[in-house]
């Protein structure tokens, strides 16, 4: 129905463009335009049409960030099974990275500094008795210790938000976090 009503202003616009006579222009036609094009803030402000999301992963803001879908991210191994990307957003201390967790495989157990959230995007996971599938969202800080299991057969993919490092309490967590940067 928007779109409708976007064809049918567009349509219009023709038309009246169509039959308007020429006129002259006035010497500062030019730099009142630009005037009106700085008033009106930059172009990354402007409401940008809705493209067709059905059939992608993440959600078209992520999608804007990134320049395409979960196919145009090139993964970092960062153990057995557990793929990610860091994201160039957050700052003050704030990360984002896109997790990618094979069916079934574990991620280390780990504390939190900060506040975690994170968002299931593809598959789902098992944290404890609790169960997240795509659109879910879990909270995570300071006082939960945790190792979310992926669920069997398709990967896991979620975007994961940290206020602050997290906190492993095992060698091999501890090694990784000083080798990868998670
Ligand atoms: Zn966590």
């Amino acid at each position: 129905m928007c779109r409708d009503a976007v064809a049918t202003a567009d349509a219009v616009g023709g038309a009246v463009l169509d039959v308007i006579e020429p006129v002259a222009m006035s010497a500062d036609a030019l730099d009142n335009v630009m005037a009106r094009l700085d008033a009106a803030g930059p172009v990354s402000e402007l409401p940008r049409p809705a493209k067709p999301s059905r059939d992608a992963v993440f959600p078209e803001p992520l999608r804007r960030i990134i320049g395409g879908d979960v196919d145009s991210i090139r993964w970092r191994t960062i153990g057995a099974g557990v793929k990610q990307k860091r994201l160039d957003i957050g700052g003050n201390g704030v990360s984002a990275r896109l997790l990618w967790i094979a069916g079934g495989t574990g991620v280390l157990e780990h504390g939190h500094q900060g506040e975690e959230l994170t968002l299931v995007l593809a598959g789902g996971f098992k944290d404890g008795a609790e169960a997240f599938v795509r659109g879910d969202v879990e909270f995570a800080d300071g006082s939960i210790k945790h190792s979310p299991v992926a669920d069997p057969g398709e990967p896991c993919i979620c975007l994961a938000v940290t206020s602050a490092p997290l906190k492993f309490d095992g060698l091999l967590g501890r090694l990784a976090q000083r080798i990868v940067d998670i």
